[in-house]
């Protein structure tokens, strides 16, 4: 992959993950063709990316082509966050976490939970770390800490120096891989036991996953700081307005808000545009304000199912991530 200029820190990728069995029985069609390393076709049109990668990518393929760099340049003193976005079953969560606690079929969090702690110990041993995370949903426009149920409706405040936060969210200490597991593991149990349905809340809410590291030399004094934001996305599909109705949709006009503003901010940074940014239409792009665009290291998965049954919201899918290019 080519380095993007500083300017244009976005990077937009686009994954496919393979038929799954129910697809297979009732006889779907394989959709997209593969065209070099960064161009999917569908329905005759085709869609450039960063990357795309093909079904049968490894999810250290993923890792070493998109996040291994963003670890390095979050030690470095950047911010970056990282996204998943298409509708629900494309492979949000797989990419974002994969299975947690195995070695190969693992996604990007806890690999990146390994790689920061891997770089620290070959560090300079005059570095101090602290690294602390925070582990968060929005719903219905409402910020729920995951790791402590009782804090259900927190709100996003600025700090002295203007970067927006979290007020009163959790944050852990971590000091080894295994520390961060266990927080989201925890998170993930606290999740489970507020709704009554995991799978249709977690398709509805935006998890984020924050990591915040601060580095102090011992001699010096010298400090530096950078955070990576980690978000699996609420599912980009849209509800049929004749099947929807009440709180369903209510929920679905809430997503899609959210997921248009989100839209908006990375396409007016892609545009490279010095004039506004909307960063202020909602909860999700406030918090993401100093960590989106500028100086930081901003990628998108954008994540498809390939079956023909699912062909227009794939085709949307696509198009909402040309629109970062
Ligand atoms: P989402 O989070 O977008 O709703 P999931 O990540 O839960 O979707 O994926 C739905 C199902 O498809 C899961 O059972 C997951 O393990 C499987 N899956 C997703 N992506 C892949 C992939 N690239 N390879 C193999 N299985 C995948
Ligand atoms: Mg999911």
């Amino acid at each position: 992959m080519a380095d993007v200029p500083a300017e244009c820190n976005i990077k937009v990728l686009c994954r496919f993950r393979p038929l799954n069995q129910s697809e297979i029985v009732r006889g779907d069609q394989f959709l997209p063709k593969f065209q070099g390393d960064d161009t999917v076709i569908v329905g005759g049109k085709p869609y450039a990316f960063d990357h795309v990668f093909p079904t049968n990518t490894t999810q250290e393929q993923v890792y070493n082509t998109c996040a291994k760099q963003i670890v390095k340049d979050v030690l470095s003193g950047y911010n970056g966050t990282i996204f998943a976005y298409g509708q629900t079953s494309s492979g949000k969560t797989h990419t974002m976490e994969g299975k947690l606690h195995d070695p190969h079929q693992m996604g990007i969090i806890p690999r990146i939970a390994e790689d920061i702690f891997n770089h620290i110990f070959a560090m300079d041993e005059n570095l101090e770390f602290h690294i602390k995370v925070s582990y968060f949903e929005i719903y219905m426009d409402k910020i729920r800490d995951l790791l402590d149920v009782t804090k259900t409706n927190l709100s996003v405040h600025e700090d002295k120096n203007r970067v927006p936060y979290v007020k009163g969210c959790t944050e852990r200490f971590v000091s080894s891989p295994d520390e961060v597991m266990d927080v989201i593991d925890e998170g993930k149990a606290n999740r489970h036991v507020a709704v009554t349905n995991m799978n249709e809340h977690s398709s509805r809410s935006h998890s984020i996953f924050l990591i915040n590291i601060k580095q102090e030399h011992v001699e010096t004094e010298q400090k530096l700081c950078g955070k990576l934001y980690l978000v699996d996305l609420a599912g980009s599909e849209k509800v049929s307005k004749t099947g929807a109705a009440g709180s369903v949709l209510d929920e679905a006009k809430n997503i899609n808000k959210s997921l248009s503003a989100l839209g908006n901010v990375i396409s007016a940074l892609a545009e490279g545009t010095k004039s506004h940014v909307p960063y202020r239409d909602s909860k999700m792009t406030r918090i993401l304000q100093d960590s989106l665009g500028g100086n930081c290291r901003t990628t998108m998965f954008i994540c498809c199912s390939p079956s023909s049954y699912n062909e227009g919201e794939t085709k949307s899918t696509l198009m909402f991530g040309q629109r970062a290019k």
